[in-house]
C-alpha cells in the first residue's frame, strides 16, 4: 500500500447535512498573509459523518467562503486541509475523532473534526472555475459553466445507481443459490405417506419466486440503467469539450433523473436486499450467510451522498417544471418529454402478443410506464400549482405535495429504467437464449411492478379486469424465469470471494456443509463449556451426575455422514 496522502471529504456537520448551503465552517481570506483561516464557529458546525477520515492525512473542507470584508459569503467550496503530520499526530489547531458504532459492523471508520483557525494557503481552495485573487476580489464561474458543475456529482450518483445493481446481484445470487438447494414442505402433503413424497426446494414456492425474481430484475434494471446514463453523459461532455454547448442543455433534465435514480435506486435495493435476507429464513439471520453484513452495510447507501427524499424531492421540483414549460407550449427535452405526450388509450393486455418478452410485450409496459410517470407528473404540478394559489410560498407549496413528489420521482425513475432497458439490453447481450431469457425476466420485472403499483393505472389504462389479467401474466412470467433463475444469476459473475464467501450463496451449493463448516469456527465450540466455572456453582450437580450415570453412546444406528 503506497500514498502520497489520505483523503476524507468533509461536508456534513452536525448541524448540518442535506442542507448544504447551510453549512457553518468558515474559510474566511486574510488578505494580509494570503491565507484562509478554516474556522468551526459552533459545536453544529463541527464536521461530522467523513468517511474514513481517522485514518485520513487530509480532508477536503466544505466551507463559507468569506471574503473577510463583511460581505456575505460567496457560497460553499472545499478546502484542502491537512489534518495530520508526519508522526500521525493532528496539526495545530484542528480535532478529528470517530463517531462511535454505526448500524453495520463492518462499516469503516466515520469521523468528526473541528477546526480553530486553521490557516492554509489560498491555493488550497479547490475549485476549477472560480478564484479569489491576491488582493482577495471573488470571481464567479462563468453561467455556461455553473451547468457545467454537476458533472461530476452526476457520476457518482450513477455511481450509486451501478452500486445499487450490485447489492440486488449479488442478494439474489445468494438467496436464489440457497432456494434451489434448501428443500422445505412436502411435494405432495396430502399423501398418505407424505415423507415419501420427498420435498420441494423453496424457489419452486410462488411467493419466494415473486420476492427473489424480483431483486434479480432489479439487478439487471439497475445494471442497464446505469450503462445507459453513463454513456449518455459521457456522449454530453463529448460534445461540449468539442464546443458544442448546446450539448449541455441536456444537463439540468440528466441531473434532476440522476439524483431521482440515485434516491429510487438505493431505497429500492436496500429493501430488496434486505428482502432476499429473509427469505433465507432463520439462515439468513446467520452472518455467515453474506446476506445479514449486505443488508446493514448497503443501507446507508440510501442517506450517504443525497439523502433520499431529498433527492426526490429534487427530481419532482423539476417535474413540476417541466409541466410548467409544457403547459406554455414549450418544448420539453430529455426523459421528461413525457409531459406532453397524449394521454395513452386503455390496454388490453392480450392485445400485446403471446410471445413472452417480446419487443412488442416489452415496447407495451415501457408506454404504460411512460403513461403513469406523465399522469402522476401532471397531477404533481397540479396539486403544486393549487397550493400557490391557494397562497403558500413556494416552499410550503412544495412540502405540501412532498409526498406526491416522493411518488412522482419513483414513476419517473421506473419509467427511465424501463426505457434504458429496452435499449440496452438488445444492445448488450448478443446471445439469442440469453437474451430471450433475460428478456423475459425484464417484461416480468416491468409487469410485476405494474400489478404492485396497480392503483396507479387503474381507470386510467387498465381497467379491473386488465388488472386481473396483468396479475395472471406476471405468474405466468415467474414460472418461466423460474428454470433459467439460477443461470441468470450465475452470468452476473460475483465470485465466492465478491459475495464475502457467504455459505449460502456459494456457487458449489455444498451450503449445509459450509453453515456447519463456519459454526464450527466459533471460539465456544469446544467439549467444556465457555464459562463453565461461573456458572457451574448454581447448577445441581447432583442432578448432573444423576443423569449421566443414565446416558450413554451406543451404536444402535449407523454414524452420521458429516
Ligand atoms: C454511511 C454514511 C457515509 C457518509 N459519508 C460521508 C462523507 O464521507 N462525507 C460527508 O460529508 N458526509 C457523509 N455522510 C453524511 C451524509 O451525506 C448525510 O447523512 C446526508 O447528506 C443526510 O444528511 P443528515 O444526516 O444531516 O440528514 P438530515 O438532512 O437531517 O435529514 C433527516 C431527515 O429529514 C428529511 N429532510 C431534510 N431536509 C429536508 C427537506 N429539505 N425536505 C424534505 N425532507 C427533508 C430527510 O428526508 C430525512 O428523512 C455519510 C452518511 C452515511 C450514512
Amino acid at each position: 500500500l503506497e500514498a502520497k496522502y489520505w483523503g476524507a471529504y468533509a461536508q456534513t456537520e452536525l448541524g448540518h447535512g442535506s442542507n448544504v448551503r447551510g453549512l457553518e465552517t468558515q474559510a474566511t481570506f486574510d488578505a494580509a498573509t494570503d491565507e484562509f483561516v478554516i474556522h468551526s464557529p459552533t459545536l453544529s458546525s463541527m464536521k461530522w459523518w467523513p468517511t474514513g477520515m481517522y485514518a485520513c492525512t487530509h480532508a477536503i473542507v466544505f466551507c463559507q467562503l468569506l471574503l473577510g470584508d463583511g460581505s456575505p459569503s460567496r457560497g460553499v467550496f472545499g478546502f484542502f486541509v491537512q489534518l495530520r503530520d508526519e508522526h500521525g499526530d493532528l496539526m495545530p489547531g484542528v480535532e478529528v475523532g470517530e463517531i462511535g458504532p454505526k448500524v453495520s459492523a463492518a462499516e469503516c471508520n466515520i469521523g468528526y473534526a473541528r477546526f480553530d483557525r486553521v490557516r492554509v494557503p489560498r491555493s488550497h481552495l479547490v475549485a476549477k472555475h472560480i478564484k479569489v485573487s491576491r488582493e482577495g476580489r471573488f470571481q464567479a464561474a462563468p453561467p455556461k459553466l455553473s451547468r457545467y458543475k454537476y458533472i461530476g456529482m452526476m457520476n457518482i450518483r450513477v455511481m450509486l445507481v451501478r452500486g445499487a445493481s450490485v447489492a440486488c446481484g449479488k442478494a439474489a445470487t445468494m438467496a436464489i443459490r440457497y432456494s434451489a438447494v434448501r428443500r422445505q414442505g412436502f411435494l405432495d402433503s396430502q399423501a398418505a405417506n407424505a415423507l415419501a413424497s420427498g420435498e420441494a426446494a423453496i424457489l419452486d414456492y410462488g411467493v419466494q419466486q415473486r420476492r427473489l425474481f424480483t431483486a434479480l430484475g432489479a439487478a439487471y434494471l439497475l445494471l442497464w440503467t446505469g450503462r445507459a446514463v453513463v454513456s449518455q453523459l459521457k456522449e454530453i461532455v463529448a460534445r461540449v469539450e468539442d464546443g458544442d454547448d448546446g450539448a449541455a442543455d441536456a444537463l439540468p433534465e440528466m441531473h434532476a433523473t440522476c439524483a431521482g435514480l440515485k434516491a429510487h435506486s438505493t431505497t429500492w435495493a436496500a429493501a430488496l436486499v434486505e428482502d432476499c435476507r429473509k427469505c433465507c429464513g432463520g439462515m439468513g439471520y446467520l452472518r455467515s450467510s453474506g446476506l445479514a453484513d449486505l443488508s446493514t452495510s448497503y443501507v446507508g447507501s440510501v442517506t450517504a451522498e443525497g439523502e433520499a427524499v431529498v433527492l426526490a424531492l429534487q427530481t419532482a421540483r423539476f417535474l413540476i417544471k417541466s409541466v410548467a414549460q409544457a403547459r406554455r407550449g414549450e418544448a420539453v427535452a430529455g426523459a421528461t418529454a413525457y409531459v406532453s405526450d397524449a394521454p395513452l388509450p386503455p390496454q388490453d393486455v392480450a392485445r400485446w402478443g403471446d410471445r413472452p418478452g417480446s419487443s412488442a410485450r416489452i415496447g407495451a409496459l415501457v408506454a404504460l410506464h411512460r403513461d403513469r410517470a406523465r399522469r402522476v407528473a401532471l397531477e404533481l404540478a397540479d396539486d403544486f400549482d393549487a397550493a400557490t394559489a391557494s397562497g403558500l410560498g413556494f416552499d410550503a407549496a412544495l412540502n405540501s405535495v412532498a409526498v406526491a413528489g416522493w411518488h412522482a420521482n419513483e414513476c419517473h425513475c421506473a419509467y427511465v429504467m424501463a426505457k434504458n432497458a429496452q435499449s440496452a439490453m438488445p444492445a448488450v447481450v448478443k446471445d439469442d437464449a440469453a437474451r430471450a431469457a433475460l428478456a423475459t425476466l425484464l417484461e416480468f420485472t416491468l409487469l410485476q411492478l405494474v400489478e404492485e403499483k396497480g392503483g396507479d393505472f387503474a381507470g386510467a389504462t387498465l381497467d379491473t379486469s386488465q388488472m386481473r389479467a396483468v396479475r395472471l401474466a406476471t405468474n405466468e412470467l415467474q414460472a418461466l424465469v423460474r428454470p433459467d433463475a439460477v443461470a441468470l444469476c450465475d452470468s452476473l459473475g460475483y465470485s465466492d470471494a465478491q459475495l464475502g464467501h457467504s455459505t449460502l450463496g456459494r456457487e458449489d451449493g455444498q451450503v449445509y456443509e459450509a453453515i456447519y463448516d463456519a459454526a464450527r469456527r466459533s471460539p465456544l465450540n469446544g467439549t467444556r463449556m465457555v464459562g463453565w466455572d461461573v456458572l457451574s456453582p448454581v447448577v445441581d450437580m447432583e442432578f448432573l451426575r444423576a443423569g449421566a450415570r443414565t446416558q450413554r453412546q451406543g451404536n444402535h444406528a449407523p454414524p452420521a455422514k458429516l
